[in-house]
């Protein structure tokens, strides 16, 4: 069964070609905006991916191409519905639905972050892991319920972790996205760690005031650069593990995956290997082009999703307030 499937939810256009059956990618190409120093220009958005789009639908045509096929070829056109910006769910819903009725093939909507859940299962043979997912805005520890529904754990009550990464890089002077650089720096320290505050409520995490608290650190001028990064990342990563490791032992899972952006953080993951190597748990990882937002991830969800759906265009609103615990 070979499926598209477009990414639409923020500022990447993505478009993936699964043969699901065989659970391969064929295809993954996506374009990105980027604005450092504005970040995301609701407007400049949506310029964006209007006239981004046909770059890769056509590369998508092409490929299709050089294996003897065409659009017509295709069993199942699946889109991100939700959650995500409304300027960008639209165009990546417009684009769907127009495939959809030109060719005839069935189209169905689905939930963005369970894109991001399955796509992990399906790369890593995992069958019921417990879910880091860690990108800009989200921090949410996953994982299905007794009932077989995905249910949040835990997560943070402000910011998430790529945003405390992206706001302190901003604030130092280093640039965006954060992540990368932090990491780095944090690889060139000296690893004095200097005391933040650990913030746990119940299953929950709040880093906003170590965020302050770090703004305060800079402004001082008291502290070495890379010290500061260095204990930024061991803190807010030691809090998110010990919700994962709680979780675990809650729910007594006994996989472990992080998906998101920040996944591609090797400090992150090697605590998320150990916490899970302690307790007798597997942890597992793929391409980091699977765990960041992306089409294949949505292709293989409308596969996941395919008894929802239908020829009829009217059907999937874009949704973008939906959680993992959404029907969606
Ligand atoms: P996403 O929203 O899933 O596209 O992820 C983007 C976020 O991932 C941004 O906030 C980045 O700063 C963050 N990120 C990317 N690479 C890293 C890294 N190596 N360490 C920490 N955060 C990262
Ligand atoms: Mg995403």
């Amino acid at each position: 069964m070979l499926v598209l499937g477009i990414e639409c939810t923020a500022h990447t256009f993505g478009i993936g070609i699964v043969d699901c059956k065989n659970k391969k990618v064929l295809f993954n190409e996506k374009n990105q905006y980027k604005d450092d120093e504005n970040g995301m220009e609701l407007r400049k958005l949506s310029e964006f991916h209007t006239s981004n789009f046909t770059e890769i639908l056509s590369k998508a045509k092409k490929f299709l191409e050089t294996k003897n096929k065409s659009f017509k070829d295709l069993d199942l056109i699946s889109f991100s519905q939700g959650p995500g910006i409304g300027n960008s769910l639209k165009i990546g819903s417009l684009v769907a639905k127009t495939i959809s009725k030109q060719y005839n093939i069935p189209l169905v909507g689905v939930n963005h972050i369970k894109a991001h859940l399955e796509i992990g299962k399906m790369l890593t043979g995992f069958t019921d892991p417990m879910f880091l997912y860690v990108s800009g805005v989200n921090t949410q520890i996953i994982a299905k319920d007794e009932f077989g529904k995905y249910k949040i754990y835990g997560e943070t009550e402000d910011i998430g972790l790529g945003n405390l990464f992206d706001s302190f890089s901003r604030q130092a002077g280093l640039g965006f996205p954060g992540g990368p650089i932090i990491e780095k720096l944090s690889n060139e320290s000296n690893k004095n760690y200097i005391e933040l505050p650990y913030a746990i409520k119940g299953m929950n995490i709040t880093l906003a005031g170590l965020y302050t608290n770090l703004q305060q650190k800079l402004d001082s001028k008291k502290f070495d650069l890379k010290d500061l990064c260095y204990s930024l990342q061991e803190t807010c990563f030691a809090v998110t593990m010990e919700v994962c490791e709680r979780a675990m032992a809650y729910t007594n899972k006994k996989e472990m995956l992080i998906v998101g952006g920040v996944a591609s953080n090797k400090r992150l993951t090697r605590m998320a290997k150990d916490m899970c190597g302690i307790r007798g748990a597997r942890y597992d990882s793929f391409e980091m082009q699977y765990a960041m937002d992306n089409g294949a991830m949505i292709a293989w969800q409308g596969f996941v999703d395919k008894e929802k759906s239908t020829t009829d265009i009217t059907k999937f609103p874009i949704a973008q307030y939906i959680n993992i615990e959404s029907d969606i």
